[in-house]
């Protein structure tokens, strides 16, 4: 490779919001209209990076870039489990961008990342081990190959972590500039003092390990990825690439130019970002201003290290006190909050650490029972979770023969247990502010989690040993107490009970409309379990709207199941989430559903209202058929129609049937819509609807482009602006060299001839 190479990363993770027993992400009101975070960020920016307009200078399309073909990047595996279900759009363009960068470069974009995004130099060695095997595991499945760098998280390095990264076959790392300590020629010892200042950054680093081993060690350009990330670089994309290619000309055709950014930087933090991204990839892939576009694997292969360095044992790219920002009040993230403290940090580490190490004793000593030999089986276990591995194969290898099946489900367990008890030090908890933030709740829930699981398989409950340290812990505001009170107010009420997953499972399936008849069965899938319910024939419902039956609980990954009897008192017209369960054929316990917690309480919300909200939406949408024939001409000297206010409220279905072509419609009618339409309430969610029916005629089989011309232009007369995003993105990948296809395409927002 020739000129000014160029490499731009985006890290890109979420902290962990999955439900620890649900194993699913619940709805954040923070987030909303958005469900939660992750939907938000990745409608905000993995999905425009995905496909990043370029516009010529009359804002028409000129193409739809994929900038994940073009950039370096990791994704959290837990964001990528979330995305792969929830956004596969999204997930595949991921996938693809990490394909035709290795067909284009012989390596890959993607890089892999740190599973549960621990600290490691605070992680023990089995979990330091356990982390990245499950992230290399992940990335393996993912993207069906073996990955050569991996993302540490906060940059958090010490050279133990190194040498298991070394031993794990991964070939690189980044780091900020100031973790470097001193360098040296490669074979000469003329050790000198690195900094920020003198460190040359233009090319990898060769970090000596123990037993000869090695790893590359790339640092980043601090100044520029800072200017990224807060200066406003991403404004202009012509700025952003002024900037790029004028530092990449330094190098004077040597070197590698590198800058490190968060990937929610592009979109979510600066709208329209990735254009920005996006822009100067496009100059850079011209190879304009003779720079070079690569990726760190690529630049490895061909330049391989030529000097050392020794690191700062113990350091991070976002905490200048080392790795204390995941431990102790050392000052950062409180700058802006006068009067503020992080004491809080130390008592949740610790308190984490000691059930972690009591888990690990457990899982130790059953597990030798369990295993041929426990730490080998949790460290494969990653295998598992990224489906890389049957079960039952996983089982064969890793479990003793002729375990009995409780036996074998307590071999599961203890090591669904182990996955929660690494979550909850995902770093995010001790970033920011303070104790009572989303993130350290989180991490306390998933050890509740954990410590559920090692009761159900002998361990004594240890909710008092965490509570000796967190229970010490301060919220920085009075209103919310010490950690004792977090805990019992926020943390302990989300745990599950029989009760309160079968009161889940029963609400959501009246919400959808699918509960069950007497002698009839239905279930209900989360990622982390499925219910089974089973009504009975004689329910005694009299009328009352009780029902009672059996129900079996089958957890993800474990061999076993939760089987009981159940009641169910639904309030007569009542509030559902008012309702009684009891559990067991004597069940004198009665759990009312306002028990569980919120965001559980509004995803069930929220499948009565998408269920009735369709069901509206559908009459309303039969019976308007009618409607436009009976909007007659005004007469002479009318100016709106008769009853407007009634007409009013079937805006929305009475746009949609002359846009779809469902009915002819006369002016009257027209000028009624669009005027109507200026400011009404429903034309975000009709915008959207005829674009979703937009991109289906050209997802179809045979797309279907003189249609979606007639749909595009009586939305124009009524002046409805669809929501073209997806219908823009299919004609891209699918149409944009069919000549037959450009009236459509410059319908949709093309400009006439779309470049390659
Ligand atoms: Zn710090």
């Amino acid at each position: 490779m020739t000129g000014n190479t160029l490499c731009i990363h985006g890290h890109f993770y979420q902290p962990p919001r999955e439900d620890p027993w649900m194993d699913t992400i619940f709805p954040e009101g923070s987030a909303a209209p958005a469900t939660h975070w992750n939907e938000r960020i990745c409608a905000e920016s993995y999905a425009p990076l995905a496909w990043a307009r370029r516009l010529d200078d009359q804002g028409r399309i000129i193409e739809i870039m994929n900038c994940y073909e073009y950039m370096s990047f990791n994704f959290g595996p837990t964001l990528l489990t979330w995305m792969e279900h929830q956004a596969p759009d999204v997930y595949a363009r991921v996938l693809e961008g990490d394909r035709s960068s290795l067909a284009r470069l012989g390596h890959g974009n993607a890089i892999a990342q740190i599973y549960h995004h621990v600290i490691m130099p605070l992680a023990t060695d089995l979990d330091k081990r356990a982390e990245i095997a499950w992230a290399l595991a992940d990335f393996e499945a993912r993207f069906g190959r073996r990955a050569e760098g991996l993302w540490l998280s906060e940059a958090a390095v010490d050279t133990r972590t190194l040498d298991l990264l070394a031993q794990a076959g991964v070939r690189f790392t980044i780091l900020a500039p100031r973790q470097a300590r001193e360098v040296a020629d490669v074979a000469q010892n003329n050790w000198t003092a690195a900094n920020e200042g003198n460190l040359d950054i233009r090319e990898p680093y060769l970090v000596e390990l123990p037993e000869g081993r090695s790893i590359a060690v790339y640092f980043y350009d601090g100044p520029l990825s800072q200017a990224v990330a807060f200066e406003g670089l991403l404004r202009h994309g012509d700025v952003f690439w002024g900037r790029l290619s004028g530092m990449a000309a330094q190098g004077g055709g040597k070197g590698l130019l590198a800058l490190a950014t968060d990937g929610e930087t592009y979109g979510h933090h600066f709208k329209f970002g990735e254009m920005a991204l996006a822009f100067a990839l496009s100059q850079a892939r011209a190879g304009e201003q003779n720079v070079a576009l690569t990726n760190y694997a690529a630049y490895l292969a061909e330049n391989p290290p030529k000097r050392r360095v020794r690191i700062h044992e113990n350091s991070s790219w976002s905490c200048v006190h080392g790795v204390e920002r995941w431990r102790a009040d050392c000052g950062c993230a409180t700058e802006h909050r006068p009067g503020w403290n992080q004491r809080w940090r130390g008592p949740l580490r610790d308190g984490l650490n000691a059930v972690k190490a009591r888990i690990d004793q457990h899982y130790l000593a059953l597990g030798q029972t369990l295993y041929a030999d426990a730490e080998a089986a949790l460290i494969g276990y990653g295998r598992v979770l990224s489906g890389l591995d049957e079960p039952e194969a996983f089982a064969a290898a890793h479990f003793k023969p002729k375990l009995t099946p409780a036996q074998k489900d307590a071999a599961w367990k203890l090591l669904t247990m182990q996955k929660w008890a690494l979550s909850s030090f995902a770093s995010c908890a001790w970033f920011f502010d303070d104790l009572g933030r989303i993130e350290p709740l989180n991490a306390l829930t998933f050890a509740l989690r954990a410590m559920q699981l090692g009761q159900r398989t002998g361990m004594e409950d240890l909710e008092p040993l965490l509570l000796s340290y967190v229970g010490q812990a301060t919220s920085n505001d009075p209103a919310l107490g010490s950690g004792h009170d977090l805990w019992t107010h926020e943390v302990r009420p989300r745990r599950e009970s029989t009760e309160t997953i079968l009161a889940q499972a029963l609400i959501h399936l009246w919400a959808e409309g699918r509960l069950p008849a007497p002698g009839g069965g239905a279930s209900v899938h989360w990622p982390g379990l499925s219910v089974s319910i089973g009504v009975a024939e004689a329910d005694g419902t009299n009328g009352s709207g009780h029902r009672a039956g059996k129900a079996s609980i089958r957890w993800a990954h474990e061999s076993g199941s939760d089987d009981c009897a159940w009641a169910w008192e639904l309030p007569k017209g009542g509030d559902p989430l008012a309702g009684c369960i009891r559990v067991g054929e004597t069940g004198n316990k009665c759990i009312p559903a306002s028990y569980i917690p919120w965001g559980k309480r509004q995803a069930l919300a929220l499948a009565w209202v998408r269920r009735v909200e369709a069901e509206v939406w559908g009459r309303q949408v039969a019976e308007t058929h009618l409607g436009a024939h009976l909007f007659l001409p005004y007469r002479e000297a009318q100016v709106t129609q008769t009853a407007a206010e009634r007409w009013d409220r079937l805006w929305s279905a009475l746009c949609w049937q002359w846009i779809m072509g469902e009915v002819a419609a006369c002016r009257d009618l027209l000028d009624f819509l669009t005027e109507r339409g200026r400011e009404h309430p429903e034309r975000t969610l009709l915008a959207r609807r005829v674009g979703r029916a937009a991109a289906g005629l050209l997802a179809q089989d045979k797309p279907d482009c003189h249609t979606l011309r007639l749909i595009l232009e009586r939305a124009a007369i009524v002046n409805l602006a669809p929501d073209l995003l997806e219908a823009q993105n299919i004609f891209w990948s699918r149409l944009k060299d069919d000549p037959t296809a450009r009236e459509a395409g410059q319908a949709l927002g093309f400009a006439p001839h779309p470049l390659p």
